[in-house]
């Protein structure tokens, strides 16, 4: 089975025994070679504001990004995933993606948030249920409360 059915189908028994809303227009798994992933985060997340403090103004960046030290070192890493807003829903954003990334862009689907991540099962149901979290407004104080609460369900779920 496909990676993202098999990841999808966990999410959706994860949130019937939770009680958890699930919806297919909310939640879009993507699964990505590493460097898409690595673009990903590096358009979608804060921690690269050196190379311009927007998502827009790193897209435009990013071919300095590529060749730089920073992403080399990242490439040399195993897992790589992500989870956030789907911002390539603003008009604006994918303009500017459709000039510089478009074959990534058309991976992306049309969904409120995505959950983006390297072949990898654990990785991939990792990012999806902090992603079915996301749309359940379900948010613990602290980043590592987030981690453990990810992996506590996760465990549960996956035949180690
Ligand atoms: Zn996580």
């Amino acid at each position: 089975m496909k990676l993202k059915n098999k990841v999808l189908g966990i999410l959706k028994r994860i949130s019937k025994d939770f009680d958890l809303k699930f919806d297919e227009k909310d939640i879009g798994i993507l699964i990505l070679e590493k460097k898409d992933v690595i673009l990903l985060n590096y358009i979608l997340s804060p921690m690269f504001t050196s190379f311009g403090k927007t998502p827009e103004e790193r897209i435009k960046n990013i071919e300095r990004f590529l060749s730089s030290e920073e992403f080399k070192k990242l490439m040399r890493k195993k897992y790589h995933g992500g989870v956030g807003k789907n911002l390539f829903r603003n008009k604006k954003l994918r303009k500017i993606a459709e000039k510089y990334i478009p074959e990534l862009l058309r991976k992306i689907p049309d969904t409120k948030f995505i959950a983006y991540s390297i072949p990898l099962e654990e990785v991939a149901l990792h990012e999806s249920i902090h992603c079915l979290l996301m749309v359940n407004k379900i948010f613990l104080p602290k980043p590592e409360l987030n981690e453990a609460l990810t992996n506590g369900i996760m465990r549960r779920y996956l035949k180690w």
